[in-house]
């Protein structure tokens, strides 16, 4: 009996097993989300000190290693370090009351948020796809969406780290046939870099104003490189539905400037998924629709 046949045999077990790791992989989420646009910044620092040869007016960057892994987290008001019992997924936040345990400043509620999102995006996509290596690999497609989405906005960036990789794993999965063919694959990636190429270019032509970043285009390739270039008019149809929903939302909960850019690399990001796991069903009645 192999791995995947003894937990299809305990359904019930191994969707238990999967929301956990969501919960556990959804901590570390939190840790790329905050840390990888800093490391980035910190990488530009050295960069630019570097190129700079009148060094002496530029501030150096922050020394020390500052990776996903080190330093060990630290409560941002007091400097506690984080103990290993106070960073169990949700259950640490409730424990906790909310509040740190040396200095009792709060802990943002977006730290379990996210960690329950993941556990409850992994169960539904493994739901979907099915206990396999299709699913694991479709758990990963999750996860780094939830970071790019949650990255960009906070930052309005869309990690190359994070994109590209996933670019190349859409084609390496696809080579498969795992969830389209590759000559798709590879014309989904290229499609979905192209068209949002040829927007940008056509609205700085027309306006001068630079209407998104190269990002955008590199999350759409991959997209395109996971699901296939057949996918891609559907994923930019409910990208705009998703970000009429949540813009609207935002000015009316929040009252959000209309002014302030919002990311489009979110609204990519939830469509693709959306996509990813009921991207067939969508179409299927839509034809009906058009059928009937
Ligand atoms: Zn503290």
């Amino acid at each position: 009996m192999t791995f995947f046949e003894v937990i299809e045999v305990y359904p019930g077990i191994s969707m238990c097993f999967v929301v956990i790791l969501g919960l556990l992989v959804g901590s570390f989420l939190n840790v790329v989300i905050h840390r990888l646009p800093k490391m980035m910044e910190r990488d530009w620092a050295e960069q630019c000190k570097e190129f700079i040869t009148n060094q002496n007016d530029v501030t150096s960057p922050p020394q020390g290693p500052f990776n996903l892994m080190v330093p060990r987290s630290r409560c941002p008001h007091c400097g506690h370090q984080i103990k290993s019992w106070e960073n169990i997924p949700v259950i640490s936040y409730l424990v906790l009351g909310g509040k740190c345990s040396a200095c009792k400043a709060k802990i943002s509620a977006r730290y379990p948020i996210i960690e329950i999102v993941t556990g409850v995006l992994s169960a539904a996509v493994v739901f979907y796809i099915g206990i396999s290596w299709n699913g694991l690999a479709a758990l990963v497609f999750t996860w780094s969406l939830i970071a790019l989405t949650m990255i960009d906005f906070d930052t309005y960036l869309l990690p190359d780290d994070i994109t590209l990789p996933l670019l190349w794993l859409g084609l390496i999965v696809n080579s498969f046939n795992t969830f389209t063919d590759l000559p798709s694959a590879l014309w989904g990636a290229i499609a979905g870099y192209l068209s949002l190429w040829s927007v940008y270019k056509l609205f700085k032509l027309l306006t001068g104003k630079e209407g998104m970043g190269y990002g955008d285009f590199k999350l759409l390739a991959a997209l395109g490189a996971w699901m296939g270039w057949q996918m891609l008019p559907q994923i930019i149809l409910l990208s705009s539905l998703v970000g009429a929903v949540i813009g609207i939302s935002l000015i009316v909960i929040r009252g959000r400037d209309k002014n302030i850019p919002i990311p489009f690399g979110p609204y990519l990001a939830i469509a693709g998924w959306i996509a990813f796991v009921w991207g067939d069903t969508i179409n299927q009645s839509y034809l009906k629709l058009f059928v009937s």
